[in-house]
């Protein structure tokens, strides 16, 4: 049988439509004598940035799954893989493209993808986390300004941002989830402070974020007034897909599952036991299924912007991993505890899978997988009733102004 990603792909028109935009490109650019910068800012002039979006916004206008065509086709003529630092790209570019006017769009579109300006993401708070449309950050309008008072927390990266997605409080007196507003934020406007919080690897690869007075453009709003809820759901779908997405555990893209079988190879073959290779089979086998349980969610994903079974892929991920780097653990036993930097540091790069740094590393940085874009309760909630149909959660506090709902 052939695997789903190794089946030729039809030749319809969109397909010959990216086919010939990157044979224009790559005609006159070559990625691998130009700096990434320029090839980059190239692709987007091209289209070829996200194949979906509209032309002009560093699209084609054609469906979503011919990224990877494009991917595929960049990789083998020599282009650099996505630099981790712009990760947040995967969650802004679409929501701006969705949600922000002409201006923003142009504005921002460009200088995220090139990789020229980094982006964050400005959503949790200290009493709003999966309840995130409780937050109290609060943005007051001021003519062609917006003045913004809050704190945000657990903000991945925002030491190396140039702009936050921020998502602010701008009228408390409607329900919660109808007074927000979405903005880019400039990280180094006056008032922005950016502190470290170190995570259980010793880095500190997340913030916490003061925003005191800070003057904050209207032109720089993403979306209507009071539509930030709505402007937000699409950062956290694609956030769902871009952490979900990679393949996580999944053998055929290495991660976790082919790390689990090197520790597996590595061993004095008088320690493997029966039982072992049982479990280790069953995670191979379990990494397997959710790299095909993704691939068909994926494909099941309308045009655009990736829909709640993107959760199904968060879930099964983040689960694999940390399970399976738990297993690695425990095949190593002594050896797992030593050789290990706890030092504090501000990283430089972003590694949600781990898989960059070693296993030791591996096994402490994806317990956060079940916890961020979302936890995993939080996945069960979503497929249970967005994707299932069943009931929902009771809802005391929708309709209630957010500004009466009691906060700790
Ligand atoms: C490594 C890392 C990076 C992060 N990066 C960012 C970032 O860049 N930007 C950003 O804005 N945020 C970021 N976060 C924050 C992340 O989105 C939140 O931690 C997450 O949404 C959970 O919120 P909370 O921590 O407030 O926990 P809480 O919401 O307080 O949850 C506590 C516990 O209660 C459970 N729970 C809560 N509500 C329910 C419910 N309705 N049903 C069942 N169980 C429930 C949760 O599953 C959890 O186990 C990051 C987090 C981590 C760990």
């Amino acid at each position: 049988m052939t695997a789903l990603e190794d089946r030729p792909v039809s030749t319809d028109s969109e397909t010959q439509l990216v086919n010939d935009a990157l044979d224009a490109l790559l005609a006159e650019h070559d990625p691998r004598s130009m700096e990434n910068e320029e090839f980059r800012g190239a692709r987007f002039d091209a289209g070829l940035a996200w194949v979906h979006f509209a032309e002009g916004d560093g699209g084609l206008g054609v469906r979503p799954e011919l990224n990877r065509l494009v991917d595929r086709r960049l990789r083998e003529a020599g282009a650099q893989p996505t630099d981790p630092r712009t990760f947040f790209m995967a969650l802004a570019g679409p929501t701006i493209a969705t949600h922000g006017d002409a201006a923003v769009k142009e504005r921002f579109l460009r200088p995220m993808f090139t990789g020229e300006e980094k982006w964050c993401q400005l959503f949790s708070e200290p009493g709003a986390g999966s309840d995130f449309a409780g937050l109290g950050c609060r943005a007051e309008r001021d003519g062609d300004e917006w003045i913004v008072n809050g704190q945000k927390v657990w903000n991945t990266l925002a030491h190396l941002a140039d702009f936050g997605m921020l998502v602010t409080r701008t009228d408390p007196d409607a329900p919660k989830h109808k007074g927000m507003t979405y903005f880019a934020l400039d990280m180094r406007a006056e008032g922005v402070e950016v502190r470290p919080l170190r995570q259980i690897t010793g880095e500190a690869e997340f913030n916490e974020v003061y925003m005191t007075d800070v003057r904050v453009p209207d032109a720089h709003r993403v979306g209507a007034v009071g539509e930030g809820w709505r402007a937000s759901l699409t950062t956290l779908m694609n956030e769902r897909n871009a952490i979900g997405g990679g393949g996580g555990g999944a053998p055929k893209r290495g991660g976790a599952a082919n790390d689990a079988v090197e520790v597996w190879q590595a061993m004095d073959p008088s320690k493997q036991t029966a039982a072992d290779k049982d479990t280790l089979m069953n995670w191979w086998v379990q990494a397997e299924v959710g790299r095909l349980t993704n691939m068909r969610a994926a494909q099941n994903a309308k045009a655009g912007n990736p829909g709640p079974e993107m959760s199904i892929a968060k879930l099964a991920y983040s689960e694999l991993n940390k399970g399976l780097y738990e297993f690695c653990m425990n095949l190593m036993g002594a050896d797992a505890l030593i050789d290990y930097d706890y030092t504090f540091r501000r990283p430089e790069d972003l590694d949600v899978s781990g898989t960059a740094h070693g296993l030791r590393y591996a096994f402490l940085r994806v317990r956060a997988n079940s916890i961020e874009g979302g936890t995993s309760e939080i996945m069960r909630n979503i497929l249970g009733e967005q994707v299932l149909g069943l009931p929902g959660e009771p809802r005391v506090d929708k309709s209630v102004a957010w500004n009466e709902v009691p906060r700790n």
